[in-house]
Order: C-alpha cells, then sequence, then structure tokens
C-alpha cells in the first residue's frame, strides 16, 4: 500500500515568515522533487500575485508536463470562481492538475471571516467545487481549520464536495491544535463516512511541534495522502516535515506497513537548496538533515559503531545523502574513535606516540568547543 506524498514547500512553505521563492527558484526546487519522486506537487497559490501564477506555470510546463508519468501539478484556490479559473490556467501545461479548493469550515472562521453560517457554507462549498470539476482537472477539498471543525458538519460537508466532484478531501489541522489520538480519530471517522474510491489527505501544522506525529496517527487511521514541506517550514512553528515523515515510514516500515517510493538520497540536498532560498537555516538537532543528526560523539557509542554501525545507528546516514565520517571528535571522544580518525587522515602512531598525543587531545578539548583536523595535526606534530 501507498502513501502519496504531496509537497507543500511552494505554497504553505513559503507562507513561512519571510519567505518569498522567485519562479525560477521554485522550479529548482521542484527539479529536486522529481528526482524525490515526489508524485504531487503543490507548486503555489495561482491568484495570490502574478510571480505565484508564473511559478505554477513554469513547473507545470517543466516538471509535470511529461505525459501520464509527471507528477500531479496542483494550485491551491480559495472558494471563489476567479482563484479557481486562474488556477486552472496556470495549470493548463500539466498533464495532471489538480486544484485544491480551500474553505473554512470551523463555526469560528465562518462566524469571524466570513459573517456566514453553515448552511451557506454547504451552498459555497457544492457550489465551487462542482465549478472547479467542470475545467477537467483533480479536484480536491480542503477544509480548513478541519480539527476544530464539528465532527458531523465535517462530514457533511465532505460529502457535498465529494459528491460535488471532488477526489480527495484534506482534513487540515490549520492552527495546530490536535494531538495524534484525537487527529486519528478524525481522519478514521470522515474515512468511514465516504466512499472507499476517495484519497483523504493529512495536512498537519507544527504549533505545538506534534505536526509529524499527527500526520502519522492520521496515517494509520485511513489517510493516504500526506502534505509535507521541506525542513518543516510553513506558516508560524511550520507543517510536517517531508524528511521526517518519510523517513519514519521508511524505517519503521514493519510498524506501518506503507511504501512513499521516495528516492531519500536526494532528501539532503533539497534540504540544503530549500534553507538557501528560503534563508531559514536548519537547526543542529534537526532529525535527519540537521548537522548532528549522525553524529556521534560519546566514546562509548563511538566504540560501538566503530565495531558495528547498528549499534547506535537506526538509518544508513548515506540512504538520506550524507557522504563521509560520523564520527564527531571532541571532549567525549574515546582513543577508539581518535584512533580511527587519525587513520582516515593517514596517520599512524606507535602506542608510544599515541599515549602522549591521546593526553595532549584530552587536556586540548577540556578548553575548546570546536576540534577540526588541523588540531590533531598541531598534537601529532608536537608529539614527534
Ligand atoms: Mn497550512
Amino acid at each position: 500500500m501507498d502513501i502519496n506524498i504531496c509537497d507543500i514547500t511552494l505554497r504553505d512553505g513559503e507562507q513561512a515568515a519571510g519567505v518569498n521563492f522567485y519562479p525560477n527558484e521554485k522550479l529548482r526546487i521542484a527539479e529536486k522533487f522529481a528526482l524525490l519522486g515526489i508524485p504531487i506537487i503543490e507548486a503555489g497559490f495561482a491568484a495570490a500575485s502574478p510571480a505565484d501564477f508564473k511559478a505554477i506555470s513554469l513547473i507545470s510546463k517543466e516538471i509535470g508536463g511529461n505525459g501520464k508519468d509527471s507528477p500531479i501539478i496542483c494550485s491551491m484556490s480559495r472558494a471563489k470562481a476567479h482563484d479557481i479559473e486562474v488556477a486552472a490556467e496556470a495549470l493548463q501545461y500539466a498533464s495532471i492538475g489538480r486544484i485544491q479548493v480551500v474553505m473554512s469550515t470551523s463555526d469560528i472562521h465562518l462566524k469571524h471571516k466570513f459573517n456566514i453560517g453553515r448552511d451557506e457554507a454547504k451552498k459555497i462549498i457544492h457550489k465551487m467545487v462542482s465549478y472547479a470539476a467542470t475545467f477537467g482537472y483533480e479536484v480536491e477539498f480542503a477544509a480548513e481549520d478541519a480539527t476544530r471543525t464539528d465532527i458531523d458538519f465535517l462530514i457533511e460537508v465532505f460529502k457535498i464536495a465529494v459528491e460535488a466532484g471532488a477526489t480527495t478531501v484534506e482534513i487540515p489541522d490549520t492552527v495546530g491544535y490536535s494531538s495524534p489520538n484525537e487527529y486519528g480519530k478524525i481522519v478514521s471517522s470522515v474515512c468511514n463516512a465516504l466512499p472507499n474510491n476517495i484519497v483523504i489527505s493529512t495536512h498537519c501544522h507544527n504549533d505545538l511541534g506534534l505536526a509529524v506525529a499527527n500526520t502519522l496517527a492520521g496515517i494509520c487511521a485511513g489517510a493516504r495522502q500526506a502534505e509535507v514541506t521541506v525542513n518543516g517550514i510553513g506558516e508560524r512553528a511550520g507543517n510536517a516535515s517531508l524528511e521526517e515523515v518519510v523517513m519514519n515510514l521508511s524505517t519503521r516500515k514493519d510498524l506501518y506497513g506503507f511504501e512513499t517510493n521516495i528516492e531519500t538520497q536526494y532528501l539532503l540536498s533539497t534540504s540544503w537548496l530549500v534553507s538557501d532560498l528560503s534563508g531559514i537555516s536548519i537547526q543542529k538537532n534537526k532529525a535527519i538533515v540537521g548537522d548532528n543528526a549522525f553524529l556521534h560523539e560519546s566514546g562509548i557509542h563511538q566504540h560501538g559503531m566503530l565495531k558495528n554501525q547498528k549499534t547506535y545507528q537506526i538509518i544508513d546516514p548515506k540512504s538520506v545523502g550524507w557522504t563521509g565520517d560520523q564520527m564527531f571528535i571532541g571532549k567525549h571522544s574515546g582513543a577508539h574513535a581518535l584512533l580511527s580518525k587519525l587513520s582516515s587522515m593517514g596517520i599512524e602512531l606507535t602506542d608510544e606516540e599515541f599515549v602522549v598525543f591521546y593526553a595532549k587531545f584530552k587536556e586540548f578539548a577540556s578548553v575548546n568547543k570546536n576540534i577540526g583536523e588541523n588540531d590533531l595535526l598541531k598534537m601529532v606534530d608536537a608529539n614527534n
């Protein structure tokens, strides 16, 4: 069974404060998505700006225009005729285009954003999803603020959207308010109420640090599409991260039983490109793509790793694009790691030389935070 990854870095990711991807930059990121084998790319919100329109059009042509094996290219659209028309035009070169129609469904949004009641919302959803379906693209309906929507009303609205032509329905935790247990229950209730051929999509935000956990709970409850962003960037605290969701599913395939068919060896270079172009640096201890994600410093761990990497490593760093040494030389490093490091630098010391070197190293490491190869070389030289 497959989980369809829908990458929304170019839309929700771009909504992160201060981020602006120019159309040619969006294309560079979309080229990475093609390498990763991402099946659905939400390329922007066509009616939002001429730049968004241009980017969607460019990506539709260059990445999504190669026939039936092309990724699906998606444009977001509010439940407004003009938005839908602009989205449809931007998608014209895509072999498989998708319009995502978004409309709020929670009482708090209906009252304060739209000043309408539930009946009026149902009418708008029916009318606009039906309209979107007339353009010949796939239609996804997203119920904004779904996790704060009365569940019976949410199901009613999804049934209306499906009847009007939506084939994917999205359950956004727009404000990052839900928990894995609760989100799973919502997904499962929606799944049970809709025909089997309708795909349910997750869309989780990280305000409480649960975006990835909620996404996985949604998948366990029956969602078959997951909306994610590279490095987890997005509105406020961001979205569920592509690399974390994908690597959870692949590392614990025994637990989840799903394939994503993502070429994971491109995750790291994609992460770096998005970090560069967004100006949002990657925290060092970020899972999968952070600088420290695979570095071992403690002597006990390093010793174990040198004997067998499986002692302290659940993911092969090469499988996500890291190359080189995963040993961090610092205060906590032991003799085994140092010998291995020196050997990788082409340096072999006699036992006596190593004893002197090791004493110098421990002294140096106790008063220095960063120890580079040049520092080690100096210690070796002073040794001779
Ligand atoms: Mn969002």
